[in-house]
């Protein structure tokens, strides 16, 4: 696991407490995320921001939304959403970018300390913060090629393991990919459906009805 140096912290601490001012000066970003489910409380919750005002070496995450890995001795990476209204893979744009010299980390490990027989798995921030607004603890991965071995050791409490993989040839993979990792049961979402579409249109009991049968 990546050891921190305190100016390494307090960087991250800054960058995420400057970019949650941007989001709440920000209308349009606001916009985005409300469209996603994400009202301006759930933007604290997670302190989401949005990069306007780029901290140094943070130039190239310009107009991005910031997701910071918030954990219980605070902040620890951060990863940077694309917000343009056009479809990343055909424009050749990077719809994430990591933080430059940053190993991947489990996000939203605040969950792992939730009293909960099950732990939910996603590919990508956005859907397990959906989740876990929705009630089911829910850590995140940074795409399956971004996992760690010792992400395994962090699931080891939990009976039971959902993996919410997207309904598309990726998201099978990342399910059977948690199968064979972590013994996780993979999740069946609606034929066109992601956890946060499904949480936009039929809230918390959507999404909880999946795992409750
Ligand atoms: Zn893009």
């Amino acid at each position: 696991m990546q050891t921190l140096t305190s100016e390494q912290r307090q960087f991250f601490e800054t960058a995420a407490s400057t970019y949650a001012a941007d989001l709440a000066a920000d209308t349009s970003a606001q916009e985005y995320l409300k469209g996603r489910g994400f009202d301006g409380q759930a933007a604290a919750t997670y302190r989401l921001g949005v990069v306007r005002r780029p901290l140094v070496g943070h130039e190239s995450y310009a107009g991005r939304l910031a997701i910071p890995y918030i954990t219980p001795s605070g902040t620890v990476n951060m990863r940077f959403r694309c917000l343009g209204a056009h479809d990343c893979k055909a424009e050749g744009c990077p719809k994430y970018l990591s933080a430059d010299g940053m190993d991947s980390n489990l996000y939203n490990v605040l969950d792992l300390k939730r009293d909960s027989p099950f732990i939910c798995v996603t590919e990508g921030e956005l859907d397990a913060a959906t989740l876990s607004m929705a009630g089911l603890p829910a850590v995140g991965v940074p795409g399956v090629e971004n996992w760690q071995q010792h992400f395994s050791k962090c699931l080891d409490d939990f009976d039971t393991i959902y993996v919410f993989g997207d309904p598309d040839t990726a998201g099978r993979k990342f399910g059977k990919f948690l199968a064979r990792e972590v013994k996780a049961r993979p999740v069946r979402l609606p034929q066109g459906e992601d956890v946060n579409s499904l949480y936009c249109k039929e809230g918390a009991d959507g999404l909880r009805r999946l795992i409750h049968e």
